[in-house]
C-alpha cells in the first residue's frame, strides 16, 4: 500500500499556515469514532504516516474511523485499507466537485459503476462523500452533480448501507433531491453546515448531523444553535482531516486524534456530561455503520 497518496490541495487563499501537527490532547474516558476522515491526504511539514495517524487516534480513545474516498482511486484505496485494518471502515464515492470533471471527459458513468462495485464489499459501510457543492462548482457543473448524487443515492439503497452527504451552499437542493429520490435509511450530513432550520428538517427525517471542528470556530454560532436543538440520537462527530482543525489549532493539520477537542467543546456547548455524550455518539455511529 502506498503511504499518503496525495498532497493537500491549497484551500487557504495563499495565507500562511502553521504546518505543525497540534499536540496529542488528553484522552477521552469513553471512546467515540471519527466518522469522516481522509487518511490518504498528506498535510503539514511532516505528514503523519497512516499508521501513526491511527495509533495516535487509539491513544486518545478513538474506537475507529471511517476513511472516505473522493474518487475511484481513493475509494479503492479506502476499501483496501478497511480490509486490512480493523480500526477502519470505508466510504466510497465520486466527490461532487469531481463529478463534472469526469462528465466532461465522458467518464462519469464508468466511474459510478466502479463505485457501485466497491460499495458491495463488506467493509464498505457508506456511500460518500456525495452531494452538491455550489461553492466550488459553477452552474455549468450542476447537472453532472445532480446526476452523480442521484446515482450515489441509488447505490447506497441497493447495498443497504449509509450515505454521507457533502453539502456546500446547496441545502435546499440537497433536501429536495433527498425528498424526491428517497433518502437511504441512514443518511448523514457530513461536516454539518446548516442552521436551526436544516437541523429541524434532519430531526423530522431522522437524518444524522455530523459535527466537525467547524462547530468550535468563533463565527459558527449558527452551528452551535443547530447542535443545541439536534436530537441527541442523531449527533455524530468527525474531523474531515486534514481539514477543519478545531480551536485552538484552527489552520494547522488535522487528524482523528484531535476529536477529543471537538467532543469536549460539544459537551460544554450542550452543558452535558462528556462521558454520557461520548457514549451516545458512539452508539449513534454504530447504528449508522454497524460494528467495526
Ligand atoms: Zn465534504
Ligand atoms: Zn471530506
Amino acid at each position: 500500500m502506498s503511504e499518503p497518496l496525495r498532497q493537500r490541495a491549497s484551500d487557504d487563499g495563499g495565507m500562511k499556515r502553521d504546518l505543525e501537527f497540534p499536540p496529542v490532547p488528553e484522552p477521552l474516558r469513553v471512546g467515540v469514532y471519527d466518522n469522516h476522515t481522509h487518511l490518504e491526504i498528506a498535510d503539514g511539514e511532516n505528514p503523519l504516516p497512516v499508521e501513526e495517524n491511527l495509533r495516535r487516534a487509539s491513544e486518545v480513545g478513538l474506537l475507529g474511523v471511517v476513511q472516505v474516498g473522493t474518487d475511484l482511486e481513493t475509494s479503492r484505496w479506502s476499501a483496501d485499507l478497511a480490509d486490512r485494518d480493523p480500526r477502519v471502515l470505508a466510504a466510497v464515492a465520486i466527490h461532487p466537485n469531481e463529478a463534472p470533471r469526469l462528465a466532461e471527459r465522458g467518464l462519469l458513468q464508468d466511474h459510478l459503476a466502479g463505485i457501485a462495485e466497491l460499495a458491495a464489499r463488506p467493509r464498505v459501510r457508506a456511500v460518500g462523500e456525495t452531494g452538491l457543492d455550489f461553492f466550488r462548482t459553477g452552474a455549468d457543473g450542476h447537472a453532472a452533480q445532480f446526476e452523480s448524487f442521484e446515482a450515489h443515492i441509488e447505490i447506497a439503497k441497493a447495498n443497504n448501507i449509509a450515505m454521507q452527504i457533502h453539502d456546500r451552499d446547496a441545502h435546499d437542493d440537497v433536501v429536495s433531491t433527498l425528498n424526491r429520490v428517497g433518502a437511504p435509511a441512514a443518511t448523514v450530513f457530513h461536516c454539518f453546515s446548516g442552521d436551526v432550520e436544516l437541523a429541524k428538517l434532519c430531526a423530522q427525517n431522522g437524518w444524522y448531523l455530523s459535527f466537525s471542528g467547524t462547530v468550535t470556530f468563533k463565527n459558527s454560532q449558527g452551528l452551535r444553535d443547530a447542535l443545541a436543538i439536534a436530537p441527541r440520537e442523531l449527533i455524530l462527530v468527525e474531523t474531515d482531516a486534514p481539514f477543519l482543525t478545531p480551536i485552538p489549532y484552527r489552520g494547522r493539520p488535522n487528524g482523528s486524534y484531535l476529536v477529543p477537542l471537538t467532543m469536549r467543546f460539544m459537551a460544554e456547548t450542550l452543558q452535558t456530561d462528556l462521558d454520557e455524550l461520548c457514549g451516545q455518539v458512539a452508539r449513534n455511529t454504530e447504528a449508522v455503520y454497524g460494528q467495526w
